[in-house]
C-alpha cells in the first residue's frame, strides 16, 4: 500500500511513495500521540470525531457538526455508492494539525525521507491514515486524501492511475459545473492543441506517483471522468473492473479490456475533452450526475 501526496500533481502539490517504505515507523495509533515526548513527534489527538469507519483526530476544536466533516460523510457515501464498492475493510484515520509548521515539524519528524507537502495518505498494515492541516486548501486535500484511503480500504488493489484519477474526479465537489477540474480541464485543451493523445497503456504501466508527471495526472483524471460519465457502458466497464479489484488476484490491465470492449476508445476520450472540456471549460455538456 501507498502513501501519498507532492509535487507533481496538476497541483503542484501532489506526491505519492510506497507505504511499504514506512512500515515501522508510522507510529500513527493513537496511543502514540498521549505519549510524552517533542511536541513535533506527537499527532493531533486532542478533539475526536468518529463517524462510522472514519476517525478524525484534531489539534483545533472540531464537532460532529462540523461542515468540513459533515462533507466527508456524504463524500464517503457518494464514493461508495457512485463505485459500487464493498464495505469498509478497514476504518481510516484523520490526523488534522492546527497549522502547516505543526504539520511539518511532525512530518519531518517522522517521515524525514519525504517531502514537504500539503497533506498525506499513508497507508500500512497497521492504518490507513490521513495527515493534514487546516489551512485554505484542507478541503481539497481531505476530499483527495480521504478518496484514496476509501479505496485501499474497500479494494484489495487500488492501480495508480485510477487511484489518483478518482482521488482528483472525487476531489472537486459534486456541485461544480459538470463536476471538471478547471486546471486539469485548461491543461488538457493545451495538451490537446499541441498534439497530445491520450495513451492508457502507457499511463497504467506508471507504479510509482514519482514517475507521474503533470500531464499524467490531467490524463487519469480524464480517464476517469470519462469513463464515470461518457455511457453506460464506459461506467459498466469501471465498475466490472472496481469489482475484480476486491480480490487480490491482480486482473489483467484495464487498457487491454478497454481496447477489447471500446473500439477507439482513447479516440472517444480525445473527443470527450474536445466536447465536453475543452468547447465548455466546465460550463457545458458533462452531466454532474448520472
Ligand atoms: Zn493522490
Amino acid at each position: 500500500m501507498r502513501s501519498e501526496r507532492g509535487k507533481d500533481s496538476p497541483d503542484g502539490r501532489r506526491w505519492r511513495v510506497l507505504g511499504a517504505l514506512l512500515l515501522g515507523c508510522a507510529c500513527a495509533g493513537a496511543g502514540c500521540a498521549m505519549l510524552k515526548g517533542p511536541v513535533a513527534e506527537r499527532l493531533p489527538s486532542q478533539y475526536t470525531v468518529r463517524r462510522d469507519m472514519l476517525q478524525i483526530r484534531s489539534d483545533s476544536q472540531v464537532g460532529d457538526d462540523d461542515p468540513r466533516i459533515v462533507e466527508l460523510a456524504e463524500l464517503r457515501q457518494e464514493v461508495r455508492s457512485r463505485l459500487e464498492l464493498p464495505e469498509q475493510r478497514r476504518p481510516v484515520t484523520v490526523y488534522l494539525f492546527r497549522d502547516e509548521l505543526r504539520y511539518t515539524q511532525y512530518m519531518e519528524t517522522k517521515y524525514p525521507n519525504l517531502p514537504a507537502r500539503r497533506a498525506f495518505f499513508i497507508g500500512t498494515p497497521g492504518e490507513l491514515a490521513v495527515y493534514a492541516y487546516w489551512g485554505e486548501q484542507v478541503r481539497e486535500d481531505l476530499r483527495h486524501e480521504y478518496t484514496h484511503g476509501l479505496l485501499h480500504s474497500s479494494l484489495q488493489q487500488v492501480p495508480l492511475w485510477l487511484d489518483e484519477g478518482l482521488a482528483e474526479y472525487f476531489e472537486v465537489v459534486p456541485g461544480a459545473a459538470g463536476r471538471i477540474n478547471q486546471d486539469h480541464a485548461d491543461g488538457l485543451a493545451e495538451m490537446l492543441l499541441h498534439g497530445w493523445k491520450p495513451d492508457l497503456r502507457r499511463l497504467e504501466r506508471l507504479e510509482d506517483v514519482s514517475e507521474m508527471q503533470r500531464a499524467d495526472y490531467q490524463e487519469a483524471w480524464a480517464w476517469a471522468h470519462f469513463l464515470l460519465h461518457e455511457s453506460d457502458a464506459s461506467r459498466d466497464l469501471l465498475l466490472g473492473y472496481l469489482e475484480e479489484l476486491r480480490s487480490p488476484v491482480s486482473p489483467p490491465l484495464f487498457a487491454e479490456r478497454l481496447t477489447a470492449e471500446m473500439p477507439r476508445a482513447e479516440d472517444r476520450l480525445t473527443a470527450y475533452i474536445t466536447s465536453a472540456l475543452e468547447a465548455g471549460i466546465g460550463r457545458a455538456t458533462v452531466s454532474a450526475d448520472r
